[in-house]
C-alpha cells in the first residue's frame, strides 16, 4: 500500500431507505492529487463525497483520514481535521456580501501558536482572503457587492473561495462545472489545478468527464453505486469506447 494515502474509502455503503445509494465502493486519494469521481446522474457520486464531509450517513464501511476512521463523525469534527466542501449547488448566502460568504468559510479558525509565535485569528483570516483573491481577483473586486449579484461561474468562485477560507487540506468539490458556459468550465478547472499546484489534495465530483479528466492525476468510475473502472485520467481520456459507454458526450 502507498504510504501518501491522504484518504482511503473501504467498502462504502450508503443507504436511502430502501434506495441502495453506493454498494460497496473503495478508493484512495494520493495526498498531493486531483483524483475525479465520474459517473451518470444518481451513480453514487454526490452520496459518497458527502459521506467523506460527514454529511451523508455511512451505512457501512469506514472513511480513513490521514490513519483515523472518519465515518459517521459530525461535519463540525471532519471540517476541524482539514476536510472542506465546495456543494452540489454552491449553497451560495444571497443576501450577505462576496466577503461575508467567504468569511462563513473560515469559522474553525482559531488562533494559533506556531514556533512560540500567537499567530491571531484576525491575521490567518486576512491572509486566507488574500489566497481566495489571488485565485479569484474578480471576488476581490466585487467584495462589497450582494452574492445574488454574482454570475453563476463567480457564484462558483465564491464556493470554492469560502472552502479555501478554512485552510483545508483537503479539497472536496461537488460538481464546480454545473450550468456554467465551457469558457467559464475551463477557466474554474484552471484555477482548481492550480490550488493542487500549491499543495493540496483534491477530490472531485463531475458529470463533465473529458473537462475533468484533463486536470485530474486518477479516476473512479462509479455506475450505479459501485467502481466500474478506475485508473491514470491519461490511460481514461485515451479510452474512447469507455469514456462514450459510460461518460456521455461531454467535452
Ligand atoms: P447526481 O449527479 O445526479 O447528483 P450522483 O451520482 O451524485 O448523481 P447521488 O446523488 O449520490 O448520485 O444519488 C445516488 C442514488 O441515491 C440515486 O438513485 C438517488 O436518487 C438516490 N438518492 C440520493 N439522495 C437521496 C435521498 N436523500 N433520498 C432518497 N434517495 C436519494
Amino acid at each position: 500500500m502507498m504510504n501518501n494515502i491522504l484518504l482511503e474509502i473501504k467498502d462504502l455503503e450508503i443507504d436511502y431507505g430502501i434506495v441502495k445509494a453506493v454498494k460497496g465502493v473503495s478508493m484512495v486519494v494520493p495526498k498531493g492529487s486531483i483524483v475525479a469521481l465520474l459517473g451518470a446522474n444518481g451513480a453514487g457520486k454526490t452520496s459518497t463525497i458527502r459521506s467523506i464531509s460527514g454529511l451523508t450517513k455511512v451505512k457501512s464501511g469506514k472513511i480513513i483520514y490521514n490513519g483515523v476512521e472518519i465515518q459517521n463523525l459530525p461535519s463540525y469534527e471532519i471540517v476541524k481535521k482539514g476536510i472542506m466542501q465546495s456543494p452540489e449547488g454552491r449553497m451560495i448566502l444571497n443576501g450577505l456580501t462576496v466577503e461575508e460568504n467567504l468569511m462563513v468559510g473560515a469559522y474553525s479558525i482559531k488562533s494559533v501558536k506556531e514556533d512560540g509565535i500567537k499567530k491571531k485569528r484576525k491575521f490567518l483570516l486576512q491572509n486566507n482572503l488574500e489566497e481566495v483573491y489571488s485565485y479569484f481577483p474578480i471576488l476581490k473586486e466585487r467584495r462589497k457587492q450582494q452574492a445574488s449579484t454574482l454570475s453563476g461561474g463567480e457564484q462558483q468562485m465564491l464556493a470554492i473561495g469560502r472552502a479555501l477560507m478554512g485552510s483545508p487540506e483537503f479539497l472536496l468539490l461537488d460538481e464546480p462545472s454545473l450550468g456554467l458556459a465551457p469558457l467559464i468550465i475551463k477557466d474554474i478547472f484552471n484555477i482548481i489545478k492550480k490550488i493542487k499546484e500549491d499543495g493540496r489534495t483534491i477530490l472531485i465530483v463531475e458529470q463533465n468527464a473529458k473537462q475533468t479528466l484533463k486536470i485530474a492525476d486518477y479516476v473512479y468510475l462509479l455506475e450505479v453505486g459501485k467502481v466500474k473502472s478506475h485508473g491514470k485520467a491519461k490511460d481514461i481520456l485515451n479510452d474512447e469506447s469507455l469514456i462514450s459507454t459510460y461518460l456521455g458526450s461531454n467535452n
